[in-house]
């Protein structure tokens, strides 16, 4: 009987021709990485075939021994893998071998600047995948049946890369799929047993699944017999002390589908209470769509051995969304599902232990090598930065794990830790002294900080957008307490001399009469007017009250639409700045009244902020300019 071969010709969804166009011209000189990617789909497809069978063993159609066959012809140029996995239906293929699913991935590769070595470093970001097979092929037949599928169901794929391919229905007496790769004139030293021996080994050596070639013609002239050519054992089920890092390594390629090295990793064996393996890794370079929240996260789950689910996001906290890895447990049971996931005590206690499992080595990283933990921080400092909202519990730990500008350091590089910060402390010095503002060079330049600066007192400068929301979750670390330098009355502790408080208070007593004709002056745009002990150079400043919410805070608010808590400043006076002395001589209300929204006013633009009527700022600016000028 014949098969109805409905053979059409379909063209490739935009992003996949541009991600091929990329890969073709970024990978040359990384072409063996084609075969890691395509024994890693065979291995996953092993994988879903195993579970499927858990349901319904009827799906292994008599044949249960999962394995992975490679074969090449030297004359024909071609290589050959064949899987007895999960296999594809028609509409998979359509599905996987012709379009990206990933949403975000349009706006990733408008990205694309033309300039392959900076396009190289983004296709780290995205994975390359099946795709990758066109680093060799000028063509690649793909031929394929779903487990359960009837014979005539099986599915013939092929393309040149060239922006279309062919599907058509043929028959497959065998499920799951066969890829022929068609090798090009410059990659034709891969129809070679002992290369593709070599890189079966370097990349797939614990993927699983044997990987099974026929041995090499002897001299003897032998028949040649069928020889796994990997260890075929799952490489987190083995102790660590066998376990290379080369190894440990590649076997994050095949999970993470990253093609770059991870960062760190950690491997660890629970028995008792619990009874779970988990290995985890923390990736060299965020990925795309790190801040879509429906992006792919979480570890592969796999139970008693056997592959459960991708993306199985109910082991760690969303804050460590960046962190990839395997968790195999042996409490949980088979028919898990992630509504059952989401509500199961034993994963409820993996979870607590994986999140500190992750946080401790990023602690050992940072302790170990600081310049591999900076990578980490500038990658995924800003996730990382959720952590003391959502998880209450790690706080301390998060917090320890954190970096930051400062004004120690004077540059935009977030690279001081707390614990720095805390030994360089002044003598005297209780408190941790933070600054937040839209972006460094205005927090810099802030005058709450002539203070610290004359003082010799660090300051953190903290200008992300999730900062100050961040702060708030934050009171104190290693016992000491976090002050937001543009907040509340500003306790410089013991630094601060007791001639130096007498000083202040005197002044607000001799000058009370001039605060209060501020405060009548500005009684709409502020609640308190009181001397400072903030300012050298500058003759006032803004200052957030204690329950008041901060000025970044309010504009994400704003940005969200949200409705904002009314709150006017406490405006601070530096009385012996001249202006301010010129401006206690004023007799005339009117000008009084004009010079003191005059220094209201610089003094908002001076912390970042906008002013509400810039024109009248303006205009008020240039009347008492046109009197000077007189
Ligand atoms: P990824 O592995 O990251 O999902 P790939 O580009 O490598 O991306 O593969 C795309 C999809 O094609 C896979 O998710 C899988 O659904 C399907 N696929 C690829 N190779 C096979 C295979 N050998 N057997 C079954 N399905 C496969
Ligand atoms: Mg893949």
């Amino acid at each position: 009987m014949t098969v109805e071969s409905q053979k059409e010709t379909l063209g490739f969804q935009t992003e996949v021709k541009q991600l091929l166009h990329l890969m073709i011209h970024s990978l040359y000189s990384n072409k063996e990485i084609f075969l890691r990617e395509l024994i890693s789909n065979a291995s996953d497809a092993a994988d879903k075939m195993r579970f499927a069978a858990v349901k319904d063993d009827g799906l292994y159609e008599g044949d249960s021994d999962l394995r992975i066959r490679l074969d090449y012809d030297k004359e024909a140029n071609t290589i050959t893998l064949t899987d007895n996995g999960i296999g594809m239906s028609r509409e998979d293929v359509v599905q996987n071998l012709g379009t990206i699913a990933r949403s975000g991935t349009a706006e990733f590769l408008k990205q694309l600047s033309g300039d392959e070595k900076k396009d190289s470093k983004l296709i780290g970001q995205f994975g390359v995948g099946f795709y990758s097979a066109f680093i060799v092929a000028d063509k690649v037949d793909v031929f394929t049946r779903r487990a359960g599928a009837p014979a005539e169901e099986g599915v013939h794929w092929q393309s040149a890369g060239d922006g279309e391919f062919t599907i058509e229905q043929v028959a497959r007496e065998k499920r799951g799929t066969e890829i022929v790769i068609h090798l090009k004139p410059d990659a034709t030293e891969f129809a070679d047993g002992f290369r593709l021996r070599n890189l079966v080994k370097k990349y797939s050596d614990h993927i699983s699944f044997p990987v099974v070639m026929k041995s090499e013609p002897t001299e003897e002239g032998e028949e040649p017999k069928d020889e796994t050519i990997n260890d075929a054992t799952a490489l987190w089920t083995l102790p660590r002390t066998e376990i290379k890092d080369e190894e440990y390594k590649e076997f994050y390629k095949h999970i993470a589908h990253d093609f770059e090295d991870p960062l760190t990793w950690s491997h660890n064996k629970v028995e008792g209470k619990l009874d779970y393996t988990s290995l985890l890794y923390i990736p060299a370079r965020a990925p795309f769509d790190m801040y879509n929240r429906d992006a792919p996260r979480g570890l592969k789950l796999y139970v008693q051995r056997v592959f459960i689910m991708d993306d199985a996001e109910q082991f760690l906290p969303l804050y460590l969304r960046f962190a990839k890895g395997v968790v195999d447990s042996n409490d949980l049971s088979l028919n898990v599902s992630r509504e059952i996931l989401q509500n199961d005590a034993t994963v409820d206690s993996i979870r607590t232990a994986l999140t500190k499992r992750v946080l401790d080595m990023l602690g050992k990283l940072s302790k170990k090598d600081a310049g591999e933990y900076q990578k980490f921080w500038d990658e995924f400092g800003t996730v990382l930065k959720e952590g003391p909202a959502e998880d209450f519990s790690n706080r301390e730990k998060i917090a320890g794990l954190l970096r930051f500008a400062s004004t120690h350091t004077g540059e935009s590089a977030q690279n001081v830790s707390l614990d720095q910060y805390i030994e360089r402390m002044k003598e005297g010095q209780s408190k941790i002294y933070y600054i937040t503002a839209d972006n460094f060079m205005a927090a810099k330049s802030s005058p709450h900080l002539e203070v610290f600066r004359k003082k010799g007192i660090e300051v953190l400068i903290l200008s992300d957008r999730i900062d100050e929301w961040m702060m708030g979750y934050l009171n104190e670390y290693s016992e000491k307490q976090f002050q937001d330098v543009a907040r509340g009355d500003l306790d410089l502790g013991d630094v601060e001399t007791e001639e130096d408080k007498k000083l202040k208070e005197e002044a607000a007593e001799e000058h009370k009469a001039l605060l209060e004709r501020i405060k009548t002056a500005l009684t709409d745009r502020v609640q308190e007017v009181r001397v400072t002990n903030r300012l050298t150079d500058s003759p006032a400043c803004l200052v957030t009250g204690d329950f008041d919410m901060g000025a970044q805070m309010k504009k994400i608010m704003e940005a969200a639409g949200q409705k904002v808590p009314d709150s006017k400043p406490i405006f601070e006076i530096n009385v012996d700045h001249p202006l301010v002395q010129r401006l206690e001589s004023e007799k005339g209300d009117e000008r009084f009244n004009e010079l003191s929204a005059v220094l209201l006013d610089q003094a908002t633009l001076a912390s970042g902020e906008q002013l509400q009527d810039p024109g009248a700022y303006v205009t008020r600016l240039n009347r008492l300019l046109l009197e000077l000028a007189n």
